[in-house]
């Protein structure tokens, strides 16, 4: 369902990480159907070919965030885009004891430094023409409250909503907006995986259900309609703001 007019975004080009699957995929489908021409990118190819089959208007491309020149290589392919979604994020599980080097470096590396430098890449066109409109991917982790068990992941997302409001603070007068996304649990393959991986899955998904108000998880397409009215002009008196989508569990 769109809850927007397929004209809401007409005559834009996004462009979104990690959106093979989970938020990032559902986010492309509803920059198209909102109007949008989008780049959807993701290292998995395999299931970024299947989007274009759903929308014409979504240009699959194989896009590593963590590698300075799978970036530029998309960067001088895509050319300027009005719409900058960063989705891409991994989540370490484990408290401060149970992070080493390797796993810090990993999680800084791909939930705050990809971002940093995909930011980087589109920016001065966005600062040029005097518009554009970037969307961190943040989390109610770490930007809002502390969570167990998620010590890298806590720190790298309190990490982007800093770089969210710094951009904000320095590039309002030039027309561009930079906001960050604050989801709590949603149902997406990582998350179903997480929940395998602690041995008993309906054990672990009843106790993501049980801090959840609303007695359920959020769906990435709640979690896209947000991008989408982030993304577009409906949204042009807001940035450097943390918005907050987690079904009450920190109201
Ligand atoms: P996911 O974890 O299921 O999928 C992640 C995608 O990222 C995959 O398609 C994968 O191929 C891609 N990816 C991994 N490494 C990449 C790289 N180096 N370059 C480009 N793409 C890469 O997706 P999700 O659960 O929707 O999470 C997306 C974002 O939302 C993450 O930043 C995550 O931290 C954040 N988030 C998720 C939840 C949740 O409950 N699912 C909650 C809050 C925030």
């Amino acid at each position: 369902m769109n809850p927007f007019s397929d004209t809401l975004l007409a005559g834009k080009t996004a462009l979104v990480t990690a959106a093979a699957q989970g938020i990032g995929r559902a986010s492309a489908l509803a920059l198209a159907d909102a109007g949008a021409a989008v780049f959807a990118t993701d290292i998995n190819e395999e299931a970024l070919a299947s989007l274009a089959e759903e929308r014409p208007v979504i240009t699959p491309l194989r896009l590593d965030v963590r590698d300075r020149a799978s970036i530029a290589a998309v960067h001088e392919r895509t050319g300027p885009v009005e719409i900058l979604f960063n989705c891409a994020g991994t989540v370490h599980q484990g408290p401060l004891l149970a992070c080493d080097d390797e796993a810090w470096d990993f999680s800084m590396d791909l939930n705050v430094t990809a971002m940093f430098r995909m930011i980087r890449a589109y920016l001065p066109a966005m600062v040029e023409r005097g518009s554009g409109s970037i969307v961190n991917m943040s989390s109610v982790a770490g930007a809002v409250k502390g969570v167990a068990n998620r010590a890298a992941y806590c720190a790298t997302k309190a990490a982007v909503a800093g770089l969210t409001r710094s951009i904000a603070a320095d590039y309002v007068t030039a027309g561009v907006r930079c906001n960050a996304i604050c989801p709590g649990t949603v149902e997406t393959p990582s998350l179903h995986e997480r929940m395998r991986a602690q041995g008993d899955y309906e054990t672990a998904r009843a106790a993501f259900i049980a801090r959840q108000p609303m007695g359920r998880l959020g769906t990435p397409e709640e979690i896209a309609a947000l991008v989408v009215y982030l993304a577009s002009d409906a949204a042009a008196y807001t940035t450097g703001q943390l918005h907050i989508i987690d079904g009450g569990w920190t109201g």
